[in-house]
């Protein structure tokens, strides 16, 4: 028993999770930021009062995902120890987790997973690996996200979860991009104006360093981080989920069904042994240590509750890129689309690309003269319109083998 206990002293515990602090940075960036998370706070929960039990189809939502591998190897060779050129077979493993955890068939029975685990109706499915080579030892899951995006650019984050997998510094394990939530109306619908927002749609996605990706690799060398549920755990995150202990002493994570917890469970005891908390006097209540949203040893977790399944599910209808990924997931058309908004426009417009195929796309802006004013940029989502002349304008978006020209009014 003792020794099934023990890990190797090495395995002691990096850190979980860095999204709460990559939030604190972006946070403190942009101090509006911090009202607008208030305000989605108020649409989520707004938003699931007003459609509590509503939702009694048994629909899947299976959300597209683009792997970008960041490595520092020189040669071809993938996997092995050490190698941030994870294998395809390390990758493919780490989508049948997902799929497993969030379909709550894990296989791990906790003391609440007979009770209150549930299938979140969320599934994934594998479009892309995009393997780049660079130099960089290692990255800041904090501070790097735009560096990786400019290494290997998001794919639309409109219509994919993107995950960069690398080398992550300070033995952080991942991280991810918290959604914004606005309710959706004719002013949001696809359209966010502020800079910010511009800049948020290039980083959208997790990082996830390549030693605790997936399962069943050697490249996998931790005791404790080795089934894959750091990505199970960042998504989570990226669907607006908070950890079960709300980030502070018995803090709330806005979900009834996850006991209040005094603290993470940050441990080596892979043997899952019960943790209790007291928030209140002369209550003590069992963690749900189980939870995905916890710091458990990968081999401990194996719950997402229902509250933490109908918020997931409110953030896919309230964060406009997260809904329209959602919309795109369902079309079935093999045409190229694409919609402006607002048009005429004065700041910002926004692109909505719909590719049939699972590809990257370029766009082009030409003014009436015919002269060009941006040139093949990839999978441009946002553009900044404040310092054209007023008139008219065509935008240009070419995939492999569709071109769709579509125009627009700046006032
Ligand atoms: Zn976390």
């Amino acid at each position: 028993m003792l020794s099934a206990t023990l890990v190797s002293a090495q395995d002691i515990l990096p850190t979980r999770c860095a999204s709460t602090e990559r939030d604190s940075v972006r946070l403190a960036k942009n101090p509006s930021l911090r009202n607008l998370r208030m305000k989605s706070e108020e649409a989520i929960q707004e938003h699931i009062r007003a459609r509590a039990g509503a939702r009694t189809t048994a629909e899947i939502i299976t959300i597209p995902v683009v792997v970008h591998v960041i490595h520092n190897r020189t040669d071809n060779v993938t996997g092995g120890v050490g190698n941030g050129n994870i294998s395809d077979a390390q990758i493919r493993s780490q989508i049948e987790v997902l799929n497993e955890d969030y379909s709550n068939t894990s296989g791990y029975k906790g003391f609440y997973t007979d009770s209150l685990a549930v299938d979140t109706g969320i599934r994934f499915k594998l479009v892309s690996v995009v393997r780049t080579y660079n130099a960089t030892n290692q990255f800041s899951p904090i501070t790097d996200a735009d560096k990786l995006a400019e290494i290997s650019p998001a794919w639309f984050t409109n219509r994919y979860l993107n995950i960069w997998v690398t080398r992550l510094n300070d033995r952080y394990l991942g991280t991810s991009q918290f959604p914004v939530v606005t309710e959706i109306n004719s002013r949001t619908n696809g359209l966010s104006t502020t800079e910010n927002e511009e800049k948020d749609a290039l980083t959208d996605g997790l990082i996830i360093d390549f030693r605790y990706f997936g399962r069943n690799s050697e490249t996998i060398t931790s005791k404790i981080y080795n089934l894959g549920r750091t990505t199970t755990h960042e998504i989570g995150h990226w669907l607006g989920l908070i950890h079960i202990w709300g980030d502070a002493t018995c803090g709330t994570d806005y979900c009834d069904d996850t006991p209040v917890a005094n603290t993470k469970n940050e441990t080596t005891d892979i043997t899952c042994s019960p943790v209790y908390s007291q928030c209140r006097a002369n209550v003590v209540t069992r963690n749900m240590i189980e939870n995905y949203m916890d710091y458990s040893p990968d081999i401990c977790m194996s719950i997402f509750t229902n509250d933490q399944k109908e918020r997931m599910h409110a953030v896919l209808e309230l964060s406009p890129r997260r809904a329209k990924m959602v919309e795109y997931s369902k079309i079935t058309s093999d045409q190229l689309m694409v919609d402006l908004y607002p048009n005429p426009v004065r700041e910002t417009l926004t692109a909505n690309v719909f590719t049939p195929q699972p590809e990257t796309y370029t766009v082009s802006v030409f003014n009436q003269k015919g002269q060009q004013i941006l040139e093949d940029a990839v999978n441009r989502t946002y553009l900044n319109v404040k310092n054209f002349p007023s008139g008219l304008y065509y935008y240009k978006v070419k995939t492999a083998n569709q071109t769709v020209t579509k125009r627009f009014v700046v006032r």
